[in-house]
């Protein structure tokens, strides 16, 4: 849960601010040996966000030094622990240069700061409060911690500010699986039959959203969540009363996800729709696997999987590292087939090539099929690398990123792909310029 602190100059009445917000909740005191500050602990709400607050300078003390002292560590404090810091001033002392100090600290940060004006007395006079603009930190919120007024407005101001709750709850080694494809393509029965064969770990916990059903499961000492769209509608709801609403649904659940099912009707074929989704996942940058679902009905001879795999190819020419698996999530034939493709997909998502390795083989490529030149200016590839993965991403060096075309970066694409594989993940490559 986002941290909230309250720093400022002792006597300013931060644990005034403190109590009233906590209400009759518990202070915890932390009671940490070597921590010179007390801190104190408590929890809040505000419009149905929780938050925890924290008090950085328990023990209010004297001595001008030692003031300095005191809002100088807990600035650090809150600096550190913070995701919004409210910073309490004085609105009968006014000013004073412990405040402007404190002001620096907290603007170095780069952490939100809400200024709140406290021991205002006349909320229709308030010269007193504008002349805190000055530290820099916007409005400053007039309040009366004895009186309780203007503490809603604080909060509120405090709240809009914290960051958004993360979306992703579960640990890096879970490799979590999004199943997308048009209605009646067959994603229900196919989550079934997966978590059917595995040791269901917890059943139906709710997603983060209400978009879809997360289910994590285990096999083979390897975690997994599966992320379903469709159960919702399952349960009885009318989501999928609008073909917008489930496009929807579908790219928050691609967004969420390592690897993503894009299911396909193995009795209907490929449509436009599918086109689509499909296109969501690659732009996302997601590992993606093309499941023909429903194998099971369609009559086959020895030409007919060939077939498909080539009617796949010809319709996802942007898709061509996606492996294909053939199944029927009815009659579970050929299912065993799709979970260690998912884990290698997963693993070629996350896959970071050496430097080394990677200018190796682009010299090599260079070497066998020179740049074109162009208006007598040739691309000159000074050195590559590769700075991110989920999906790997390389970033390519050059004289001048104009004379980069589209096809020699597929050249080098795929020759990057004959000698690292990437099988199933996108590569995002980027020209940047460097001599
Ligand atoms: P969803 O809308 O994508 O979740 O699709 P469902 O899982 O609800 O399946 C739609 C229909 O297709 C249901 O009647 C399923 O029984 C049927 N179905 C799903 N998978 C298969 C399969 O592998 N083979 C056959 N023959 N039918 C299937």
């Amino acid at each position: 849960r986002p941290v909230i602190a309250i720093v400022g100059r002792p006597n300013v009445g931060k644990s005034t601010i403190f109590n009233r917000v906590i209400g009759d909740r518990l202070a915890i005191v932390e009671d940490k040996p070597g921590v010179t500050r007390d801190r104190l602990y408590g929890s809040g709400e505000w419009n149905g966000k929780a938050f925890s607050i924290v008090d950085t300078g328990g023990i209010e003390i004297d001595g001008e030094d030692e003031i300095m002292k005191s809002v100088r560590m807990q600035a650090e404090l809150a600096i550190e622990e913070a995701d919004v810091i409210i910073f309490m001033v004085d609105a009968k002392a006014g000013l004073t240069h412990a405040d402007d100090e404190v002001a620096r600290m907290l603007f170095r940060s780069r952490k939100p700061v809400v200024v709140a004006v406290n021991k205002v007395d006349n909320f229709n006079r308030m010269d007193d409060v504008y002349e805190f603009y000055s530290l820099g930190f916007g409005e400053p919120i007039a309040i009366s911690g004895s009186h309780g007024l203007g503490i809603g407005d604080l909060l509120e101001t405090a709240v809009e500010k914290l960051p958004e709750p993360k979306q992703d709850e579960y640990d890096d080694d879970v490799i979590k699986v999004a199943v997308i494809g048009r209605p009646n393509v067959g994603k229900s029965s196919l989550v079934n039959a997966l978590l059917g064969e595995e040791r269901v770990i917890v059943s139906n916990m709710a997603g983060t959203t209400r978009d879809a059903i997360d289910t994590p499961f285990e096999r083979d000492g390897q975690r997994y969540v599966l992320i379903d769209t469709a159960g919702m509608r399952k349960r009885g709801k009318v989501y999928e009363t609008t073909e917008k609403y489930s496009v929807m649904r579908a790219l928050k659940a691609i967004e969420r996800a390592d690897v993503v099912l894009v299911l396909i009707n193995g009795e209907e074929g490929i449509i436009e729709q599918d086109k689509h989704i499909a296109g969501f996942a690659h732009e996302a940058g997601k590992a993606s696997i093309f499941v023909v679902n429903k194998w099971d009905v369609v009559e086959k001879d020895e030409k007919t999987m060939q077939q498909f795999t080539q009617s796949i190819r010809d319709h996802f020419l942007f898709m061509t590292y996606a492996p294909i698996v053939f199944l029927s999530a009815k009659t579970k034939q050929r299912l065993q087939k799709l979970i260690p493709v998912v884990n290698h997909v997963s693993e070629q998502h996350a896959l970071r090539i050496q430097t080394h390795l990677l200018n190796d083989v682009i010299a090599d490529a260079v070497a066998m099929n020179p740049p074109p030149s162009d208006k007598g200016k040739r691309l000159r590839i000074n050195y590559v690398t590769q700075v991110a993965v989920k999906p790997p991403t390389i970033v390519v060096f050059v004289n001048d990123p104009e004379l980069m075309h589209f096809s020699y970066q597929r050249y080098l694409e795929n020759k990057i792909r004959g000698a690292f594989n990437f099988e199933g993940t996108p590569i995002r490559i980027y020209t940047r310029r460097k001599s």
